[in-house]
C-alpha cells in the first residue's frame, strides 16, 4: 500500500464508505493517515442515574427487558425506542434513523450505554446512546478513544478500522525534516507521530506527538512563505496622492473628535499613500476602535486626488452598512463623489448601474463583499484596497483585489489578535499600525455569568433598558430544533420571547440560512430602530455597527469559544451609553463557569484566548479550535505558540545557510507533496 493509493486499496472500505470518506476530503491513503481526530475520548466508569448527573455524559448498565420498539416521529424520522433498567430505575433511550440497531439489543440481556442523561417529565433519558457488551465496555475502559468527524452514514467505529489498517501496511517515512533538525529537537519519528496522533496511549505521548506534527505544519508553511516572499519587489508609487483640505473639514465637522491612536494611523497611511513606494499596512484595531472612519478618511483623500478606492468586507450586511455610511459621510461634506455596491445578492440591473458607475467615474469609492472580485470586475482607476476583517478572507482574496488595478496601495483591517511572530510571517513586508485606545466616551462593559434561575431578572432588564430607547441582541447558538443538540435557536427562541412579553416589542430575527436580501432588510431594520429586539446567530458576530444597542445577551454561553464570546461582546458598548453582556450558562459544570468568569477579569481578546486554552483539559484541548482562520490540520496558533517560535528560527537559520535549498532536495520535495496535501484558508 502506498501514501498515495486510493483508500478502497483498504480491506473492509468498499464503494459505500469510499463514498462517503470522500465526502470528507479524504481520498487517498495519505488522506486518512492525516485525517486526525476531532477529539478523544475516555469512556467513565459506570455510573446510576441520579440528580446530581443529569445533564452529564455518563455510561450506565442497563437491562433490556423487552425488544426495542420503531416509529415515525411526526418531523417523518424513524425513531427506535427501548428502556433499560439499572436495578429498578428505567431509562429511555432512542435513536434516530438507526433501526439496524434494534437487532443489536436482545431482551434480557445488560449492556453498557454512553450519552448524556436528562431528566425529563419525570423519567431519565438518553438520546441516541452508544451501545456496548459489558466486557468489551470494560476493555475500552484502558483506552483513549479517538472521535473523528463524520457524516451520516459512517461510524467512528468504521474511520477508526480504516486508519488503524493504513497505519499497519503502509511504510512511512522515518525523517521528514533535515537531520540537524530532527535531532536537535528530539521529535518523535514521523511515522510515530502519526500512529500515536491517532491512538495514543496516554496524554503525555499524545502531547509529543502532537507537538511534532504542529511543528512540521508551521515549519513547512513558514519555509513556504520565506521561499516566496523573496520573490516579491516593491513597486514605485506612481499615484499622485495628496492631503485635502476637504477631507480635514470633514473630519472636524463629525460629532467627535478622533482619538490619538486613530489620528497617528491615518497619519500612517498618509504618509504611505504619498511614499515612494507602493504599501501595504496593516491596521490592528480591537472591535469597537473605530477602524471605519479612518479608512473613509484615506479613502476621500484618494478620491479628491483623482482615483479609485475600494474596501472588500467579509459579509453582505457589513459591506451594506459601510455604503450607507459612506454615502451620508459624503453627502456630509458636501461632496459630489459617487459611491458604488456590489454585493451577491443584488438584481443584475443594479450590478449593472453600478458598474456604469464605476466607468464613468474615474474617481469613486467603491464597497462591496467577495463579489467585488469574483464577477469579473474590472476597476480602471484603483489606487487603494482595503480589506475589512481581513481575517475572514484569504490572502489570495486579496490579492485578487489589488489585482483589478495596477499595484495600488492595500491597507488590510482586523480586530483579530494574533501573536507577533505569525503577524511577521503573515503580513511579512507588511507595515503595521495599531488602534489601542477606545474613544474616550466609551465605558467599560459590565458582564455578567447567569443560570437559568435568573432569566426572569434578565428579562426585566431588558424591557428598562428598551424603555430607555436602548435596542438588545440576543444570540442563540442554534437556526433551528435539532433532535440532537439541546441549545436554544432563535426560530422558537424569537417566538416565546414574543409571547413572553406580550407582543410588546417588534423583534428582529436573523441567521444565516436567511437569503441575503432578507438578512440585509431585518440588519436595516434594527440599525434604523424599527426592531428593538435582534434575536440572531453569531452572524452578528462580525463588524456590525449599531452603537444603541446596548445589551447582548448570549444563551447557551457555555457553548461557545471565548474568542467568539468577546467578538460578540463588542457588537455593543460602541456609543456614549453603560451597555451590559449578559451570558447564559446552561452547563452544570463547574469548570464551565470558571471559564465564562474569564469574561468578566478582561476585555482583550488576546489575554482571553490564552486564558481559555489554559483552563481546558487535554482531551478537550485537542478538540478546539480558538482561531477559526488558520486551517492547519494539527497546529493551533494559540496552543502551540512555543512550537511556532521554533519553526520559525530553525527556518531562518535553514534559510541563511541555504535560502534557495539547493542542497536540500529531499526537504524541497517533501515542501511540494506537503503543500498539495494542506489547504490553508489565511
Ligand atoms: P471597528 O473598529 O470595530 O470597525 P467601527 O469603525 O465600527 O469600529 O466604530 C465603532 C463606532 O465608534 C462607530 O459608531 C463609530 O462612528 C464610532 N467612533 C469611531 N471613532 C470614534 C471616536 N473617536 N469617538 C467616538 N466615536 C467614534
Ligand atoms: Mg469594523
Amino acid at each position: 500500500m502506498e501514501l498515495l493509493s486510493p483508500i478502497d486499496t483498504i480491506k473492509g472500505v468498499g464503494e459505500k464508505t469510499t463514498k462517503l470518506l470522500n465526502k470528507l476530503g479524504v481520498y487517498t491513503i495519505e488522506d486518512i493517515l492525516l485525517f486526525f481526530p476531532r477529539t478523544y475520548l475516555i469512556y467513565p466508569e459506570v455510573s446510576t442515574p441520579n440528580p446530581d448527573n443529569v445533564n452529564s455524559l455518563i455510561s450506565i448498565a442497563g437491562r433490556i427487558k423487552t425488544s426495542p420498539k420503531v416509529f415515525r416521529s411526526k418531523s417523518r424520522i424513524d425513531v427506535l425506542s427501548a428502556t433499560a433498567f439499572v436495578g429498578d430505575i428505567p431509562v429511555d433511550l432512542v435513536w434516530f434513523n438507526s433501526n439496524y440497531l434494534k437487532s443489536s439489543l436482545e431482551p434480557g440481556k445488560v449492556y453498557v450505554f454512553y450519552g448524556k442523561l436528562v431528566f425529563d417529565k419525570n423519567r431519565y433519558k438518553i438520546s441516541q446512546p452508544l451501545i456496548f457488551e459489558t466486557e468489551k465496555y470494560e476493555e475500552l475502559r484502558n483506552q483513549i478513544q479517538p472521535i473523528y468527524h463524520l457524516t451520516k452514514g459512517l461510524s467512528n467505529n468504521l474511520v477508526l478500522k480504516s486508519v488503524k489498517a493504513a497505519l499497519d501496511n503502509c511504510k512511512l517515512p522515518e525523517k521528514r525534516l533535515p537531520d540537524e533538525i530532527e535531532d536537535k529537537n528530539n521529535f518523535l519519528t514521523y511515522s510515530q507521530a502519526l500512529k500515536t496522533y491517532h491512538f495514543p496511549e496516554n496524554f503525555d505521548e499524545l502531547v509529543k506527538a502532537r507537538k511534532r506534527l504542529a511543528y512540521e505544519e508551521m515549519f513547512f508553511f513558514i519555509l513556504n512563505s520565506r521561499l516566496q516572499e523573496d520573490k516579491s519587489v516593491s513597486y514605485p508609487n506612481k499615484f499622485r496622492i495628496s492631503h485635502h483640505s476637504q477631507t480635514d473639514d470633514f473630519r472636524n465637522s463629525l460629532q467627535f473628535a478622533l482619538t490619538r491612536d486613530q489620528d497617528k494611523v491615518f497619519n500612517d497611511i498618509l504618509s504611505d499613500i504619498q511614499g515612494e513606494y507602493v504599501t501595504q499596512r496593516l491596521i490592528q484595531g480591537d472591535v469597537g476602535s473605530g477602524k471605519t472612519i479612518v479608512a473613509f478618511l484615506a479613502m476621500l483623500d484618494v478620491a479628491l486626488s483623482g482615483y479609485q478606492a475600494a474596501i472588500m468586507a467579509p459579509t453582505e450586511v457589513l459591506a451594506k452598512q459601510h455604503y450607507e455610511g459612506f454615502v451620508k459621510w459624503v453627502e456630509n461634506a458636501g461632496l459630489n463623489i459617487p459611491v458604488a455596491l456590489f454585493t451577491g445578492s443584488m438584481k443584475a440591473s443594479e450590478k449593472k448601474a453600478m458598474a456604469k458607475l464605476v466607468a464613468e467615474n474615474d474617481s469613486c469609492l467603491i464597497v462591496g463583499t467577495h463579489a467585488l472580485i469574483s464577477e469579473g470586475r474590472e476597476f480602471g482607476n484603483l489606487a487603494l484596497v482595503i480589506t475589512d476583517e481581513q481575517h475572514r478572507f484569504g490572502v489570495q482574496q486579496r490579492d485578487k483585489l489589488s489585482s483589478k488595478g495596477e499595484h495600488p496601495h492595500i491597507i488590510v483591517m482586523s480586530a483579530t489578535p494574533i501573536p507577533r511572530t505569525l503577524a511577521m510571517i503573515l503580513y511579512g513586508n507588511m507595515h503595521v499600525s495599531a488602534i489601542k485606545e477606545l474613544p474616550a466616551n466609551r465605558l467599560p462593559i459590565k458582564t455578567c455569568v447567569i443560570k437559568e434561575s435568573m432569566r426572569k431578572t434578565a428579562y426585566k432588564f431588558v424591557s428598562d433598558e428598551i424603555a430607555k430607547g436602548h435596542q438588545v441582541y440576543i444570540i442563540c447558538p442554534l437556526v433551528e430544533a435539532s433532535e440532537t443538540t439541546e441549545a436554544q435557536n432563535v426560530t422558537d427562541y424569537s417566538k416565546k420571547l414574543n409571547e413572553y412579553f406580550d407582543g410588546a416589542y417588534s423583534i428582529g430575527v436573523l441567521h444565516g440560512k436567511m437569503k441575503p436580501a432578507d438578512k440585509n432588510q431585518v440588519m436595516e431594520d434594527f440599525a434604523n430602530h424599527k426592531t428593538q429586539i435582534l434575536v440572531s446567530t453569531t452572524v452578528v458576530e462580525v463588524g456590525v455597527n449599531v452603537p444603541n444597542a446596548t445589551v447582548m445577551m448570549i444563551e447557551n454561553a457555555n457553548r461557545f469559544g471565548l474568542a467568539a464570546l468577546h467578538q460578540l461582546r463588542g457588537r455593543v458598548g460602541r456609543g456614549s451609553a453603560q451597555s451590559y453582556c449578559i451570558l447564559m450558562n446552561s452547563s452544570s459544570d463547574n469548570r464551565e463557569s470558571e471559564r465564562l468568569n474569564i469574561m468578566l477579569k478582561s476585555n482583550d481578546g488576546f489575554f482571553i484566548a490564552r486564558e481559555d486554552l489554559k483552563l481546558r483539559g487535554p482531551g478537550d484541548m485537542f478538540g478546539v479550535r480558538q482561531s477559526g482562520e488558520f486551517s492547519f490540520k494539527v497546529a493551533d496558533i494559540y496552543q502551540d505558540a512555543d512550537e511556532l517560535e521554533m519553526a520559525s528560527q530553525d527556518v531562518e537559520e535553514l534559510l541563511k545557510k541555504d535560502p534557495s535549498l539547493d542542497n536540500h532536495p529531499k526537504l524541497r520535495s517533501t515542501l511540494n507533496s506537503f503543500l498539495t496535501n494542506q489547504f490553508y484558508v489565511l
